[in-house]
Order: C-alpha cells, then sequence, then structure tokens
C-alpha cells in the first residue's frame, strides 16, 4: 500500500466529521427527572418517560437547551429559533420506546464554523503538496507563517438522546457472538445528547484531529460537559472519500463509527484514504459502508452497508409541541458565554506579549492555562516580563511531565506556579542555565523543596562575576597562545572551544552569555 503523502500526491481526501457528545453536567435526563449519574447500579435511573411505557409525557430539560444554544453560539452558528422533536425508528431493545427523540430538518443550532490553525509537522499533510506563499489563499485554507489556517463549515447541532447499555453474557469480551443471554441498562436512556456536524471541508486527518481537539476544549470551557473519551461522553464518526486533484464531484465515502480517542481519529482515517487509493487505481469501486478501525491491527473492517435516511422513518413527534425560542432566552445564554479559547489565546498574545504559536498552544490543554494563568497572577507585575519562559515551561517541560505520565494538579503537586516564576527568575537571572532549570524543574517534583534551595544545594548557582570569569578568561587564553594567534588569523569557530576550557575550569557553573561576552571583547581587540 503506498504511504498517505503518496497518495495525497493524486488525490484529495474529503473529511466530514459528526460528533456526539453527551451532555454530562446536567442534572436530570432529556425529557424526564431521572438522575444522570455514571455508574450508578444498572435501572435505577429510570421511569415511565425513559422506559416509553404507555401514556407517559415527556417535558424538554430547559437546562439541555441552554447547553445546546451555548454551543452552538460558541461555535459561530446561527441559532435557529422555531424547530420541531422528531421520531426516529429504532428497534433495538437498548431504547425501549422503539424511536429516539432528534432533530428534524431544523436543528437549534445551524450554519456555523470553526477555524483551525495547523502548523509543525502535522501540517506538512497538506503543505508538502501546495505551492502558496504566506497570507494566500485557496479553497478554505489560508497560508500562514508557521502553517495555514483552515476555515471549516458546521451543517448543525442537533439536539437527541442516548440509548441504554447493552451487556452480553457467556460470550468472549463481551461480545454478543457467543453469548448465552444479554442484559439491558436503562441508566443512559434518554441522557441529552447533543451531535456536530461538519461540511465536508477537512482534508487532511490531522485536520480532523485537530477539530476535535479544538471542540472538545470549547465544550469544556462551556462546561456542559467532561467530554471524556475513555468513557464515551465525546465520540466522533468520520466519513471520508477520495477524489483526483482539481475534481470537482465528491467520490464514494466510507464511514468509520465510534472514534474514542484523537490518535484513532487520525490514524483511522490515514488508512482509509491509503485503501481507498488502492481499490480506485486498480480499478476497483468504493462501497459506501461503515467500516470499523482496529487499532491493534492498524486497518479498517467492514461493519454494515449504510442504511438510507429513508430507513429512519422520521416523522414530527406528537407529544412534544414545536420548540420556540425566545430573543430573551437566546441573549440570556449568551450573557453566560465564558472566555473561549481563542479570545484567550488573542489576550495572551495582548497583555502578555506571546508570539501567536505560544498563545494557540497554550490554550490547547486545560493544564497549561491553568499553570499559565496561576503564575501570571503569582508573577504579579513581573507578569509580561516573565510569560515568554512561564509559557516555555508549560509547553516544554510540564507538557512532557503530563505526557508521560498520570497528569498533573497544580492544587496538589509540589510544582505550584509560584515555585515555576521563582524558576524561570532564576533564569531570567541568569543565575542557571536553561539546562539546569530542567534539572531544577524534575528535582523540585522529587523532593518537594523551593528551586533557590535546589540551586543552593546542588551547587548549581552559575558564576555571574564579571571579575572571577575574567581570571578564568586569561588563565585559559594564556596557556593557549598558539590557538589565539590562530584565532586572530581568522579561524573565529575557535571561541567554542575557549568557551569549552572555561566552562570546564569553572566545573560547568560560569554563566555562559558573560563567558561568550567577555572572551569576544578579549579576543577581539
Ligand atoms: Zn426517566
Amino acid at each position: 500500500m503506498k504511504t498517505m503523502e503518496e497518495v495525497l500526491q493524486d488525490w484529495e481526501a474529503v473529511i466530514g466529521l459528526e460528533v456526539h457528545c453527551e451532555l454530562t453536567k446536567l442534572e436530570t435526563k432529556m425529557f424526564c427527572g431521572c438522575k444522570l449519574e455514571f455508574g450508578a447500579e444498572p435501572n435505577t435511573h429510570t421511569c415511565p418517560v425513559c422506559l416509553g411505557l404507555p401514556g407517559a409525557l415527556p417535558v424538554p430539560n430547559r437546562a439541555a437547551i441552554q447547553s445546546i444554544v451555548l454551543a452552538g453560539l460558541a461555535t459561530n452558528c446561527d441559532i435557529e429559533k422555531h424547530t420541531m422533536f422528531y421520531r426516529k425508528g429504532y428497534m433495538y431493545p437498548d431504547m425501549a420506546k422503539n424511536f429516539q427523540t432528534t432533530q428534524g430538518p431544523k436543528a437549534f443550532c445551524m450554519r456555523g464554523h470553526l477555524d483551525l490553525s495547523v502548523d509543525g509537522r502535522g501540517a506538512q499533510e497538506r503543505l508538502f503538496w501546495s505551492d502558496l506563499a504566506e497570507g494566500e489563499q485557496s479553497e478554505n485554507m489560508t497560508r500562514t507563517a508557521d502553517g495555514y489556517v483552515a476555515h471549516v463549515g458546521i451543517t448543525r447541532i442537533h439536539m437527541e438522546e442516548d440509548a441504554g447499555k447493552m451487556v452480553h453474557i457467556g460470550g468472549g469480551e463481551g461480545r454478543i457472538a457467543g453469548a448465552t443471554h444479554s442484559l439491558v441498562d436503562y441508566n443512559r436512556a434518554g441522557t441529552p445528547l447533543i451531535e456536530l456536524v461538519t461540511e465536508p471541508d477537512l482534508r487532511t486527518p490531522e485536520e480532523a484531529r485537530l477539530f476535535m481537539q479544538k471542540l472538545r476544549q470549547i465544550f469544556l470551557t462551556l462546561g456542559i460537559s467532561d467530554c471524556s473519551m475513555e468513557e464515551g461522553s465525546l465520540r466522533a464518526d468520520g466519513n471520508v472519500s477520495l477524489r483526483r486533484r482539481g475534481a470537482k464531484e465528491f467520490g464514494t465515502k466510507t464511514e468509520l463509527k465510534n472514534i474514542n480517542s484523537f490518535k484513532n481519529l487520525h490514524d483511522g482515517l490515514a488508512y482509509e484514504i491509503c485503501r481507498q487509493a488502492e481499490v480506485l487505481e486498480e480499478g476497483g469501486q468504493i462501497y459506501q459502508e461503515t467500516r470499523h478501525w482496529d487499532p491493534s491491527k492498524k486497518r479498517t473492517i467492514v461493519m454494515r452497508v449504510k442504511e438510507t435516511a429513508d430507513d429512519y422513518r422520521m416523522f414530527p413527534d406528537p407529544d412534544l409541541a414545536p420548540y420556540d425560542l425566545t430573543d430573551e432566552f437566546i441573549e440570556s445564554v449568551r450573557a453566560k458565554l465564558p472566555e473561549l479559547p481563542d479570545e484567550r489565546a488573542a489576550r495572551y498574545e495582548r497583555d502578555f506579549g506571546l508570539t501567536p504559536y505560544d498563545a494557540r498552544h497554550l490554550v490547547e490543554h486545560r493544564f497549561t492555562v491553568e499553570f499559565f494563568e496561576a503564575a501570571c497572577a503569582a508573577a504579579g507585575d513581573r507578569a509580561r516580563e516573565l510569560a515568554k519562559p512561564l509559557a516555555n515551561l508549560a509547553l516544554n517541560d510540564i507538557t512532557a511531565y503530563v505526557n508521560a505520565g498520570e497528569g498533573i494538579d497544580f492544587a496538589s503537586t509540589p510544582f505550584t506556579p509560584e515555585r515555576g516564576v521563582a524558576l524561570v527568575s532564576l533564569l531570567a537571572e541568569d543565575a542557571i542555565s536553561s539546562k539546569q532549570a530542567k534539572e531544577v524543574f524534575a528535582a523540585v517534583l522529587d523532593e518537594d523543596k523551593d528551586p533557590a534551595a535546589i540551586v543552593e544545594e546542588r551547587g548549581m548557582k552559575q558564576v555571574s562575576d564579571t571579575g572571577a570569569i575574567e581570571a578564568v578568561i586569561d588563565e585559559v587564553l594564556a596557556a593557549n597562545p598558539d590557538k589565539v594567534e590562530q584565532y586572530k588569523g581568522g579561524k573565529t569557530g575557535l571561541i567554542g572551544f575557549f568557551v569549552g576550557q572555561c566552562m570546564k575550569a569553572m566545573k560547568g557553573q560560569g554563566n555562559p552569555k558573560l563567558i561568550n561576552e567577555l572572551l569576544a571583547s578579549k579576543l577581539n581587540v
């Protein structure tokens, strides 16, 4: 099979996403007063409405509708004031009603968009075949200094409800194949769910991954869901088709269902792009089907041939009156919008003088935001001066630490934001080198001591005493007269040798910046 880079030279991938998000922060279900609780005893949170018993009447959850309107406003959607709930045929035991209540052609939120900044290695998936210059635009992408911005349309966000959960007993690994019987837990049935559908505007697996990450950050900021991909409260379906470069019409798409991590979303789509190219280049045909990405085997397998919209038998729910949102309601929700990640990044650039790159990567994760905000508050008047090294600390050392382990909680970790400020202050004063700063960072976490104490104990403090450094330089120059001659004769690369000798003489504790400056002035006389 060709690599994705090879495939994308001849083919363009057209990718769309459907993202399901459970509104886990709500108290109760979508159409009844049953409590929402993950991991409760099976069937302890059910009632006639969510079990679909005859005569039970649903009542929409106002807080759930506030949540979806928040999501719509945060993703630049138009809020549709007049909508209806529909019944969608659903014949499977995990939904006792035999239909799912959802929305029809008009959803609460329509016609939104998100802009994605793509940089680094991931940007190459689209940039290596593009010859756009900085500032130039083509289709939905604008080239920037360190990558590009993709403008991704959002078709709609609609409200629906989740199904219950089946547990199959007797088969292997809880699968239905070989099971002797199945149990059903209706606690999850009727959980408010929002589904966001994008336009087919994504062109690479990296863009799909970034879109999901950005959306997750927005939903977390809004506080409408815990967005746990492991527990399934946030999940994505990705569809992808190929067309020859320059072609306008779409190819046949396949769909990957229930992707539960950013990496699986990227890798599953990348595999599917390569597989489709192979089939098409051998003269074969792509079938519209749902496929399953198996990360352990690194391939996709067919699950089922796609059903068409007609199979769902959608019709307006006669138990639920058409829903009218007032301007007053929409404005009251708008007033609750918190500072969103893009706005926060803009503020970091403006107030702290950070680069766009640093600002947008800081807001990608909650722990980097928490650290940076708390550290800047602790730095007080020096916040702007120390912002750049604090951002570096968050994006490099703290991120590497979190990626290697369980995460970090700034309320209980020994590496408090205050100690972060103390560490970058030592660095800014040239008291320690950046290499030593990494050692201090690790030691603070291990030993739960202040950075200054660690520097003191380990004798790390850099010598910045000009007189002391000059004395060492004089010794080094006097011991190497031949090298001094060569340097003065034009071999300026020898400066590295002199710095090395001085550092050696000072047991690595000389301030390298000062040594360089003083050496240069002595040698260039
Ligand atoms: Zn209920």
